[in-house]
């Protein structure tokens, strides 16, 4: 036997799908555990901590009974550019953009600026415990360049990819279709299987794209059919009329069917407002929706009906939305889906919210054969929580009567000082 590492800590992981299954059996937890991790950086064993788990030769890292052991969290939608203006505040999705957003992507022209950015975006990420996320870039190929740079350099496990636009935006931020296929096709040779990188082709959304647009972006998509698609869909009610309006022959999801954007390896982030026959179009391709809760609150943009959505048979992960989304905790994204369902009178247990947060985000991004949870051969790709962090998280936690209880302090008064350490493939990630 090789040499491991043992972390012994409380340990916490989900292993199925709460929705689906019976909610008892959709969980490991040890109040005294452990996780073994091999020389690969791969998940050996997990269990019930005893004096016999440890072999000689394995070094023991004994995390106290106040650290809680996790998987790592994923955010499945938000904009890396986006991170400097978090909290601009009035208007709804559409003002919102021009009002906001393009002035400041169009910063990223400057690779000084997108330097900056991103070495600040994937240390507030690591910091509140996110180790993998879908990324939106801009439209700039250079800037696109140096996000997965720094991905690659924290040993972050990153699915990133340029915005493709061009109409409906201000013309600094244009590109044309031919141009927009080009850079994007050379970025995902670049990029895409490159360690722990992933490359996703990522139209803005129907209405900045031209039909040219999403036709070259299906070219994209059909040369290679391993790269994901990234986008947004159905937000708010307004935009959904704007899509009419600008195809009108189609429903939305239509739209993006028809040029060959729908597959397993798609995520539409929002969905708000879907109709039954779109749901039925994202079932029968298998893409998936990104449900971005503190975004849907900030922006006004609706409260999305989860139950709907899974009973129709599509996988749901959660994602921060950053800028929209005021911050990137995937404590407040669980907080903020439990509230957004409460007010539809449906409660979601801890189990349920750590589930989207961790494993369930897995299986948006098609990784959970990979990551997701703490099992035997997955890689080791774990945080360490500090049930101590803030006196009130001590205080809080203190008396939680159950591990579900415990989840819960997290969910709802976490935030990044109880992240202690984060580790991605057995490496620790530093932020
Ligand atoms: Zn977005």
């Amino acid at each position: 036997m090789t040499p491991v590492r043992l972390y012994r800590a409380r340990v916490f992981s989900p292993i199925a799908d709460p929705f689906a299954n019976d909610v008892a059996s959709s969980y490991v937890a040890y109040e005294d555990g452990y996780v073994a991790v091999d020389e690969a950086g791969r998940i050996a064993a997990v269990g019930e901590w005893s004096s016999e788990v440890a072999q000689e030769g394995d070094e023991i890292v004994d995390l106290g009974r106040g650290a809680l052991l996790t998987p790592g969290f994923f955010d499945t939608h938000l904009h890396a550019p986006q991170l400097e203006m978090i909290g601009s505040y009035g208007g709804h999705l559409l003002e919102w953009l021009n009002r906001y957003t393009f002035p400041t992507e169009a910063k990223f022209r400057d690779p000084g600026h997108a330097r900056k950015v991103a070495t600040a975006f994937f240390d507030e990420l690591i910091r509140h415990g996110t180790l993998c996320a879908l990324i939106f870039s801009t439209i700039h190929a250079e800037a696109t360049d140096i996000f997965f740079e720094e991905a690659e350099r924290r040993g972050f496990r990153g699915i990133i990819g340029k915005t493709m636009m061009d109409r409906n935006a201000p013309d600094f931020l244009l590109e044309n279709a031919a141009d927009s296929h080009a850079q994007s096709r050379e970025l995902l040779q670049k990029w895409h299987g490159r360690g722990l990188l992933r490359y996703a082709i990522t139209p803005r959304f129907a209405p900045t794209s031209t039909p040219e647009l999403l036709e070259r972006a299906g070219d994209l998509k059909r040369e290679f059919p391993d790269a994901y698609v990234h986008t947004h869909i159905s937000e708010n009610r307004n935009e959904v009329e704007w899509v009419h309006q600008l195809f009108p022959e189609a429903e939305y999801a239509d739209v993006y069917d028809r040029y060959g954007l729908l597959d397993e390896k798609s995520v539409l982030a929002h969905g708000v407002h879907l109709s039954d026959e779109e749901l039925d179009v994202l079932r029968a391709r298998g893409s998936r929706i990104a449900h971005c809760p503190n975004s849907n609150l900030f922006l006004g943009s609706g409260l999305f009906p989860l139950h709907r959505i899974l009973d129709a048979g599509v996988v749901v992960g959660l994602g921060s939305d950053i800028g929209a989304g005021t911050t990137p905790s995937l404590f407040t994204a669980m907080a903020d889906a439990y509230k957004v369902q409460q007010v539809q009178n449906v409660s979601l247990s801890p189990f349920h919210l750590w589930y989207l947060a961790t494993l369930g985000g897995a299986r948006a991004l098609s990784l959970e054969g990979e990551t997701g949870s703490l099992e035997v051969g997955k890689s080791a790709d774990f945080l360490v929580l500090d049930c101590g962090a803030t006196p009130l998280l001590a205080l809080r936690g203190g008396r939680a009567s159950s591990m579900e209880d415990l989840l819960a302090a997290f969910i709802f008064i976490g935030d990044d000082r109880a992240v202690r350490e984060a580790y991605v493939a057995g490496r620790r990630v530093s932020f």
